[in-house]
């Protein structure tokens, strides 16, 4: 039987003005896996990463989780309901140290214990951070800040995690490190996650979904292992 869907997105408009980018978005990303969204520059990917997580407030549609709509729910509710968001750019804060940017990501939770086992967890996770733990945001290269952000979210044992662009500014090995460690975190704990990338051959590799966004719309939502392996459809929507 396949798992429930976490996340489902019912005609979704959402932009920054009058004007919208995204376009009537339809969605869904069963429990335990991870939707690898694609396209080009301009298509509404880290739109819908913010409509998603309450950064914007959508114009129309539904945004359900667990079949719940979440449309209007503060962002603060949206986080303690399982939702974590790691936007581009990642907001790693420099002057804070390694140790106190990931206990930001476990501050609002009440039971302690289980924020303090969390934050221990990431440092088995990510070994680099614990040999860093001292170390200030800004003294982190590209590759280890974006452990951290991905770690600080991690800290707050997310249900959902809305990933923009992790490779972006990253060497090949530390992508496939990212991506292998997303692989593991679906695996080993049900993690559900929605993977915004440029880079489409990591994504799909990764990905049991691809969803190919054009002009703020889903052109097509299938299986990655079809995008991945089926020319036509390659060369359709992807264009290689
Ligand atoms: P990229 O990979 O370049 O980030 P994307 O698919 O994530 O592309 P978005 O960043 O969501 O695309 O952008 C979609 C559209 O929304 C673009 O036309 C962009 O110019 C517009 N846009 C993005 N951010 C803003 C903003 N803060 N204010 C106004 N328009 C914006």
């Amino acid at each position: 039987m396949s798992a429930p869907d976490l996340l489902v997105v019912r005609g979704l408009v959402a932009g920054y003005g009058a004007a919208p980018v995204l376009h009537a978005i339809d969605l869904a990303v069963p429990a335990g896996t991870i939707a690898a969204v694609v396209g080009a520059n301009g298509a509404g990917k880290t739109t819908l990463l913010r409509a998603l997580s309450g950064m914007i407030r959508p114009a129309g549609g539904q945004i359900l989780l667990d079949g719940d709509d979440l449309r209007g729910t503060p962002v603060e509710q949206l986080v303690r309901r399982g939702m974590a968001h790691v936007p581009e750019g990642r907001g790693v804060i420099s002057e804070l140290t390694v140790d106190e940017n990931l206990r930001l990501g476990g501050l609002w939770r009440r039971d302690r214990a289980d924020a303090r086992r969390a934050l221990d967890e990431v440092y088995e996770l990510f070994e680099p951070l614990a040999r860093r733990r001292k170390h200030l945001g800004h003294q982190l290269s590209g590759g280890e800040r974006q452990m951290l952000a991905l770690g600080r979210a991690l800290v707050g044992r997310p249900r959902l995690l809305l990933l923009d662009e992790p490779s972006l500014g990253l060497a090949p090995r530390v992508v496939a490190r990212t991506m292998a460690l997303l692989r593991q975190l679906r695996d080993r704990t049900g993690l559900t996650v929605l993977l915004v990338e440029q880079n489409v051959r990591s994504a799909l590799a990764v990905a049991d979904q691809g969803v190919v966004m054009s002009l703020g719309r889903v052109v097509i939502a299938a299986p990655a292992v079809k995008l991945r392996d089926d020319a036509d459809l390659r060369h359709a929507y992807l264009g290689f």
